[in-house]
């Protein structure tokens, strides 16, 4: 088929980050481009995920604030939170943003079909509600990841993160099923919002994939601030009681655990049913993954795939650097390759983790044990006036040979802040000299990054 017998040069499945990206990148370097979305256009993180649930995490926050606000002398008469005020501001910010990425899609001559799409061929679509058949040179599959939802009896009464943030009241007693990213974050907001936070695991570890020795503080910081923890134990079933409350079971375990609301968040698969892929010879792979190669193209030649769906670094920057490369590969000539080395992440936990690069397991295995670790365990300057025991722990893992950094991890209050700025320096292979080199900036948490010893 000619060129120009083809609908659109570029037809992009999901207007999530990096499908939004893809489009209006292409749409630059002068392709036509359509885009279907069969839910809202801003994708998981914009509509129900890390927007939403950073200004639930300021929302809630404010409880610690407010509580240490008498020592810097303000008096906070009548103290109340009312959970439908922020739940509808938030809400309302996610019809804001919703809007804003499809002005950004209109003002790139993006065009948008509000429905599902599905794969006909190696370069055709259909769409669902109108049954149009449209064909384009190429397609681009941008359709992200969903939530899990382990098989167990009573899981029709669970929610997932994609209702957390319609819940009608705020919880009394909430269980989270999963000691992740999600878990971790909600059981934040839940906890200093006033809720009664049980978190259960199958295993004996939160935030697996971070350092072990963050983990621990985590886990000490939270206990202490009143969430529980269930290890080792696995969901076995949920009873709806008569009264609208639940009844959690956990497998060797006689007595339940009583919840309003009982959240699973136990990882989520990239999201490919019905998408047609048969049709075009992909065949998933072992994580329900779209595989690509280095250049994010599927087995079918005129078709990629970019972000969650194709499970390799679940994060929204990495799903945006994807389209932004496919499309500037493909329709800008620039041969653009990611480098997945050293990506920065956080977990907006209360308080909040966050790294970069090697934890000191993984370097120690990698480098044969070869490695220095420096670090830096303080009580931030708030705390000690605020009258809070809890401590901060930063962590700089070093190659013995070169003095190369090769992680940063750090707990304590704005770390990812801080972090995204050292990420640059581990990720440029700064040394640590380089950072002894640097003059502390005072009084500050951050300083404690060149004060290490
Ligand atoms: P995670 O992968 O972070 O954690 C999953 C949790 O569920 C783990 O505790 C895991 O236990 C447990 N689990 C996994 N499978 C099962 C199962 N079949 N039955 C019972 N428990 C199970 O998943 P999330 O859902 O929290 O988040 C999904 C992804 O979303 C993250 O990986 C992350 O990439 C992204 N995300 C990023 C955020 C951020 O950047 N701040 C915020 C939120 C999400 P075990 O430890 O034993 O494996």
């Amino acid at each position: 088929m000619a060129e120009q017998e083809f609908d659109y040069d570029l037809f992009v499945i999901g207007a999530g980050s990096g499908g939004v990206r893809a489009s209006r990148i292409a749409s630059s370097h002068g392709a036509r481009v359509a885009v279907a979305e069969e839910f809202r256009v801003g994708g998981t993180c914009v509509i129900r995920g890390c927007v939403p649930k950073k200004l639930l995490v300021y929302g809630s926050h404010f409880a610690e604030e407010l509580q240490d606000a008498a020592n810097y002398g303000w008096t906070v008469e009548k103290m109340s939170f009312d959970w439908p005020t922020l739940r509808d501001a938030v809400l309302k910010d996610v019809d804001r943003l919703n809007t804003a990425y499809t002005n950004t899609l209109e003002n790139n001559k993006v065009e948008r079909f509000l429905e599902r799409a599905t794969i006909t061929g190696p370069n055709s679509v259909k769409l669902a509600d109108s049954g149009r058949e449209i064909t384009a040179k190429y397609i681009l599959i941008a359709t992200g990841a969903w939530p899990v939802m382990p098989e167990f009896a009573g899981s029709e009464h669970c929610i997932t993160s994609n209702e957390v943030f319609h819940l009608e009241r705020l919880p009394k007693r909430v269980v989270i099923s999963g000691a992740g990213y999600i878990a971790m974050e909600f059981a934040g907001i839940f906890n200093a919002l006033g809720s009664n936070v049980t978190v259960v695991n199958r295993s004996e570890a939160v935030l697996r994939s971070y350092d072990e020795s963050l983990r621990d503080r985590l886990l000490q910081i939270t206990m202490a601030r009143g969430i529980q923890y269930r290890f080792n134990c696995p969901f076995e079933r949920v009873e709806k009681q008569e009264d609208g409350t639940f009844h959690v079971f956990l497998g060797g375990q006689p007595d339940p655990i009583i919840a309003d609301v009982v959240l699973v968040a136990t990882g989520r698969r990239p999201k490919t049913d019905g998408l047609g892929l048969e049709t075009v010879g992909i065949t998933l792979g072992q994580r329900g993954e779209i595989p690509v190669d280095d250049t994010a193209k599927t087995a079918c030649d005129s078709i990629y795939a970019v972000g969650d769906v194709t499970d390799r670094v679940q994060l929204t920057p990495v799903a945006i650097r994807e389209g932004q490369a496919f499309a500037d590969r493909i329709f800008g000539g620039k041969e653009t390759t990611l480098n997945y080395d050293c990506i920065p992440s956080a977990v907006f936990s209360q308080p909040p983790l966050a790294g970069v690069g090697m934890t000191e397991a993984e370097a120690r295995s990698a480098f044969g044990g070869n490695i220095r670790v420096y670090s830096s365990d303080f009580r931030p300057m708030k705390n000690v006036f605020g009258h809070r025991p809890e401590r901060g722990l930063y962590k700089m893992i070093v190659d013995a040979t070169t003095g190369k950094v090769l992680g940063i991890h750090m707990i304590g209050p704005d770390s990812p802040e801080i972090l995204q700025a050292a990420a640059i320096a581990v990720k440029a292979g700064l040394t640590k000299d380089d950072f002894d080199a640097t003059v502390a900036l005072h009084p500050s948490m951050a300083e404690e990054l060149v004060l290490m010893r």
